[in-house]
């Protein structure tokens, strides 16, 4: 079965949720990328929770990357790296500015993440957006803590690349360690295209976890 998406009015509103600096390029870059390549027109609400350092820098830039020619609205904040739940209150409070912008498709993370901030992000996203379309994102890591998606996005080469190119020229900071490299985000989006057939060999996963066929 496919869904269309309708753009509302005149255009289609995106608010990407991410916890950290690289977690949205990783978890959805190449779906939006896919999205601006279709010629949907998109307007960019994009938030990262923990930018701080030179990786607010790195966040910056490969967001930019990701909205080029798009209208958007970068919010980076400097929460923690590690400890949005103990500073929750703080959190939510943000959550709730963002009611304002009512969009029309959300990526977040997933609920069963294995870490702790990407858990919060998500569990206030329910929390504050209570009749949007929520797409969650997986993050691969150490933890192993990779499930069972409902949601593919079969992605074309030139958009998985150009990803990839996002990737390792914006997060410099991140080559050193072991698992943020070319072949995990190659690997996985390969995955992800065999489970859901998808004619480039290559897509995104996402978890789903209400749909609402409406025929009214
Ligand atoms: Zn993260």
């Amino acid at each position: 079965m496919e869904v269309k998406i309708t753009p509302k009015g005149e255009g289609l509103t995106v608010l990407c949720l991410g916890a950290h600096a690289d977690d949205i390029e990783i978890g959805c870059g190449g779906t939006l990328l896919q999205l601006k390549a279709k010629g949907y027109r998109l307007k960019f609400h994009w938030v990262v929770f923990s930018a701080t350092g030179n990786r607010r820098a790195e966040a910056c830039k490969a967001a930019e990357a990701i909205t080029a020619g798009c209208e958007k609205e970068i919010v980076l904040k400097e929460f923690r790296d590690g400890f949005l739940p103990y500073r929750g209150a703080e959190v939510k409070d943000f959550f709730e500015q963002l009611k304002v912008v009512n969009p029309d498709l959300i990526f977040t993370h997933w609920s069963g993440d294995a870490h702790q901030d990407h858990r919060l992000v998500c569990e206030l996203t329910w929390n504050t957006f209570r009749q949007h379309m929520i797409l969650e994102y997986e993050i691969p890591k150490y933890d192993g803590d990779l499930g069972r998606p409902n949601v593919f996005f079969p992605i074309e080469k030139q958009c998985y690349e150009e990803k990839l190119r996002v990737l390792n020229d914006s997060f410099v900071s991140q080559s050193s360690k072991p698992w943020f490299e070319t072949e995990t985000f190659l690997g996985l989006m390969r995955l992800r295209g065999m489970e859901s057939s998808s004619p480039t060999r290559y897509a995104e996963a996402f978890y789903s976890r209400k749909t609402v066929i409406n025929l009214l």
